[in-house]
């Protein structure tokens, strides 16, 4: 088996082993973990009523699609297996309903400029399915046509063929996701997805061809029967691929919450050792091959636009991940979907059956949420700041919230030295800056600044249960 050298910046092994704890990731602060049923529909309703959208804002719009045909089991999401196309007319119906119970909060009808199409599988809707729903949310919303919109949708290359992806930029879309986890034949065999490396190109090159502007790749490493050299050859392909960005998550193995986990062999899964080497070996390759490391498994050819927003500080976490523009007020549509407006996150009914009902009665389906208290807002700049820009200056907080940083987060800041100790973060009189190796471990820069961790006895944030995915 050949291990990858690791670059001078990665962590060690040793480094990633003490530091790389259970921990969220953060496309929220505070985490959906939360949300309460306190905060419902009501809350969610007066929240939207006094955001800025409703003095004419431009609003973010998310749309949840929860159904796939077949079940990856390496699948920890909220999604529904079915082959019946035709539940995707009903729910697009719906969901249009949902768009005018949301729009009705707001005066006009809010600009979009940002959407986007997650699941489960948006592309398990055909296009007209997709058409309908698009014009049903155009007569609620206002969905932009200005060339600077961001309008992505996530794409499983096994639900398009290259002609899909002509039809989907025609119908607006300009960003796109692929799933690709890994090109090697008995891993996605022991995961049960099957793509050819050529029908991932061919659709890849489809995009680029219809205008796309951005292009993603998902990778995961940690999957059953990887193996470095293998996955040396996934990365080496996607490289080839020259997408804009490329995500490589780790895999979580958590058998009891997600039933699908349960068709894994354990003896099949790389031990810890091999899954450093993997996560080893796709930094050092992307890095040689010119991406830049943004934060949190996400990186960028320096020319897209989160590396250049990464450049010029106007990186921003999102429930997607890292986006490009300050944070509009985010609407939610779909089972499960999560509205982020002002400070208030509501999320909708978790199972279809409650949303449906929930829609057919004419009410919004928002069953949970919260309203951020002061403290809320500050730790949530405080982290921020670390994942997105990889420093903070006191002084701005300071300013912002009226506190005393060193003050305030004495505990914090203690329990942070460790981290400066052992090279991840510089803290000085002016703020903390996090250092090319702490970069790759960033949630465990931000967790000391979780007012919901516990504490371990060691003295650092920690997180109860392995619900989170971990580096190795
Ligand atoms: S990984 Fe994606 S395509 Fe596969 S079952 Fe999960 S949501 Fe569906």
């Amino acid at each position: 088996m050949s291990h990858a050298r690791p670059p001078s910046r990665l962590p060690s092994a040793e480094l990633i082993r003490r530091f790389d704890a259970n921990g969220p990731r953060y496309t929220s602060y505070p985490t959906a973990m939360q949300f309460t049923p306190a905060h419902g529909a009501a809350e969610h309703a007066a929240a939207a009523r006094r955001s800025a959208a409703a003095i004419g804002a431009p609003l973010s719009l998310y749309v949840h699609v929860p159904f796939c045909e077949s079940p990856c089991f390496y699948c920890g999401c909220n999604r529904i297996i079915s082959r019946d196309h035709a539940l995707g007319d009903v729910y697009g119906g719906r969901l249009i309903r949902e768009a005018a119970l949301q729009a009705a909060l707001l005066p006009g009808r809010p600009i979009i400029e940002q959407l986007h199409f997650g699941g489960g599988t948006p592309t398990f809707l055909s296009i007209a399915q997709l058409e309908r729903l698009l014009d049903g949310l155009d007569t609620h919303f206002h969905l932009s046509r200005d060339a600077g919109r961001e309008f992505s949708i996530e794409i499983d290359p096994r639900s398009v063929t290259p002609a899909t992806l002509a039809e989907l930029a025609r119908l607006g879309f300009n960003r796109a996701s692929f799933g690709i986890q890994d090109f090697d034949v008995a891993v996605q065999d022991a995961v049960n997805r099957r793509q050819t490396y050529a029908e991932v190109a061919a659709v890849i090159e489809a995009a680029r061809a219809a205008g796309f502007g951005s292009l993603s790749a998902d990778l995961i490493y940690g999957l059953p029967k990887q193996h470095p050299d293998s996955f040396t050859r996934t990365i080496d392909q996607v490289i080839a691929l020259r997408p804009d960005r490329i995500s490589t998550y780790s895999y979580a193995h958590v058998p009891e919450r997600f039933k699908a986990q349960r068709q894994i062999r354990i003896e099949d899964l790389p031990d810890s050792e091999t899954k450093l080497a993997l996560l080893n070996l796709s930094i050092e390759r992307l890095l040689a091959a010119g991406y830049r490391y943004i934060g949190m498994d996400h990186f960028a050819l320096p020319q897209d636009e989160l590396a250049r927003a990464q450049r010029n500080g106007s990186l921003q976490r999102n429930f997607q991940g890292y986006a490009t523009r300050a944070g509009l007020d985010l609407i939610g549509l779909g089972v499960s979907a999560i509205s982020s407006i002002g400070d208030s996150y509501g999320q909708n009914a978790r199972s279809l059956a409650e949303w449906n009902a929930a829609i057919d009665a004419g009410r919004l389906p928002v069953d949970r949420g919260l309203r951020l208290d002061a403290e809320d807002r500050l730790r949530r700049d405080v982290i921020a700041a670390l994942m997105c820009e990889g420093r903070l200056r006191y002084a701005e907080i300071e300013a912002l919230h009226e506190i005393d940083f060193a003050q305030h987060f004495a505990a914090e800041l203690a329990r942070l030295q460790t981290m400066a100790d052992d090279g991840l973060v510089l803290i000085d009189d002016a703020g903390i800056t996090v250092t090319p190796t702490g970069r790759y471990l960033l949630r465990a820069i931000a967790m000391p600044f979780d007012a919901y961790l516990p504490v371990a006895a060691s003295g650092s944030a920690t997180a109860v249960t392995p619900r989170y995915s971990r580096l190795i």
